[in-house]
């Protein structure tokens, strides 16, 4: 595989990156979160569960849960034992069901049983960092927002559209702001997930199959160190 080592204070193209989401929408018009949820409170359990989870691990432990709680007072219902086993094939599970408790709580104390839709009052609660903060709220439609992990932060490196020095997910998450046209913020994250996960993967990207390989400059392929 050809590498190329990342130049410095690169400048992302506007024509490419135009060219490089004209191709994603047209792959992908309506790209959605793969993590299952049916409202509001599901959706920031089900983030908040997924952080350093998969979607697929998470998804087999909400099935069942959000069956029998997929509101604020059943989760308390259900309370943090049993939470806490049915959770507890997901990585950091204890922390996660104390979390998701204590963030109940405070929804039906503070919030009427609601989940706040602003970034401030999401951050408040237990368990809801800037990352579930900014799905929860893209996801909703509410603030177009790129919610920086692994996949996002490696795709953006390699196809160019963030400088070299952008070494933090913040720093990821600012430059993709600036630099993706406003129309596309909101499905950006998941393009850029999804092909992240399936496409172009963290050791062998699959660029024979890659449906933006004649616009990649495939930086820094082979050595872009994961976040
Ligand atoms: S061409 Fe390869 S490196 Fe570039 S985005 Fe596609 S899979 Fe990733």
């Amino acid at each position: 595989m050809k590498t190329t080592k990342p130049t410095k204070h690169r400048k992302p193209d506007p024509e490419l990156i135009r060219q490089l989401f004209e191709r994603f929408e047209q792959d992908k018009p309506e790209p959605k979160t793969e993590l299952n949820y049916s409202n509001a409170f599901t959706l920031v359990t089900a983030v908040a569960l997924s952080a350093q989870a998969t979607d697929v691990s998470v998804n087999k432990a909400t099935g069942p849960l959000f069956a029998i709680a997929d509101n604020p007072a059943d989760m308390l219902s259900v309370g943090e034992d049993r939470l806490m086993k049915m959770i507890s094939s997901i990585g950091l599970y204890r922390n996660k069901a104390k979390n998701v408790i204590a963030m109940c709580r405070i929804l039906i104390d503070q919030y009427g049983g609601q989940v706040p839709m602003n970034r401030e009052a999401l951050l408040s609660l237990p368990g809801v960092g800037n990352k579930t903060a900014s799905v929860v709220l893209n996801e909703m439609d509410i603030e177009p927002a790129i919610a920086v992990d692994t996949h996002v932060y490696r795709v953006s490196h390699r196809l160019g559209l963030v400088d070299a020095s952008a070494n933090t997910p913040d720093k990821v998450e600012a430059e993709l702001m600036q630099v993706i046209p406003k129309h596309w913020l909101t499905r950006a994250h998941h393009w850029l997930i999804l092909h992240g996960r399936y496409v172009c993967v963290a050791r062998k990207p699959k660029c024979n199959i890659c449906i933006v390989r004649d616009l990649c400059p495939k930086i820094g392929v082979d050595f872009m160190p994961l976040v």
